[in-house]
C-alpha cells in the first residue's frame, strides 16, 4: 500500500451484546483491503445521546492508515454497518453498530454524504477521550489541539473498562 492516509473511525453499539458487535467490528476494519488498522482504543461505557430509555452505548476508536478516497472508505464503513444491522432490522431495536470517519488525514470535506471532521466529534467525550488514548498529540484541520477539546469536554459519567 503506498501513499496511506492516517484516518480515525469512531466505533459504537447499544444492541445485541454491545461489547461483541465492536470487537467484531474491529476485526472487520482490520480486514478491509486497502487498509491497515493501527492503534485501537479501549471500550468505554457512555450514557446514550437523547433518549435516556436505551441501554447504554459502547464505543471505541481506531487509527485506520488507508489508500482509499475518503468516499470509498465510507463506503466500506457502511457496508460493515449494514452487515450488523441485519440482525436490529429483525428486531426493530436501535442500531447494533455505527462507524463514523472521524478525520481523514488532514482533510476538510463537506458534501451531501460527508462531513470530515465528524461534524460533533470536538463535543462528545466518548468519541475525544478514546481518541486521546491513542492519538494524544492530534490536531483537528484547522488547528485545534486535541488536548484543548479535552479541557472543555470532560469525561463526566463515560467510564473505560477493563480489558
Ligand atoms: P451522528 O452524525 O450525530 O453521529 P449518526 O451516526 O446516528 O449521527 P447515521 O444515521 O449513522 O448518523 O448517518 C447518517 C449519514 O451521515 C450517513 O448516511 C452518512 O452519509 C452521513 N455522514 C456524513 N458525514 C459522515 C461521517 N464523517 N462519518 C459517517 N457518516 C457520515
Ligand atoms: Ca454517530
Ligand atoms: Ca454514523
Amino acid at each position: 500500500m503506498t501513499d496511506t492516509l492516517r484516518c480515525f473511525i469512531g466505533l459504537g453499539s447499544n444492541l445485541d451484546d454491545p461489547r461483541q458487535q465492536v470487537l467484531r467490528a474491529l476485526d472487520e476494519l482490520a480486514a478491509l483491503d486497502d487498509c491497515r488498522l493501527g492503534l485501537r482504543s479501549s471500550l468505554y461505557r457512555s450514557d446514550p445521546v437523547g433518549p435516556q430509555d436505551q441501554p447504554d452505548f459502547i464505543n471505541a476508536v481506531a487509527e485506520l492508515h488507508t489508500s482509499l478516497d475518503a468516499e470509498t472508505l465510507l463506503d466500506r464503513l457502511q457496508m460493515i454497518e449494514q452487515q450488523h444491522r441485519r440482525v436490529r432490522e429483525r428486531h426493530w431495536g436501535p442500531r447494533t453498530l455505527d462507524l463514523d470517519l472521524l478525520l481523514y488525514g488532514n482533510a476538510s470535506i463537506a458534501t451531501e454524504r460527508l462531513k470530515v471532521p465528524h461534524p460533533y466529534m470536538s463535543e462528545r467525550s466518548f468519541v475525544l477521550w478514546p481518541l486521546a488514548e491513542i492519538a494524544p498529540e492530534l490536531r483537528l484541520p484547522d488547528g485545534t489541539t486535541l488536548e484543548g477539546l479535552l479541557a472543555l469536554c470532560p469525561m463526566g459519567t463515560l467510564e473505560r473498562l477493563p480489558l
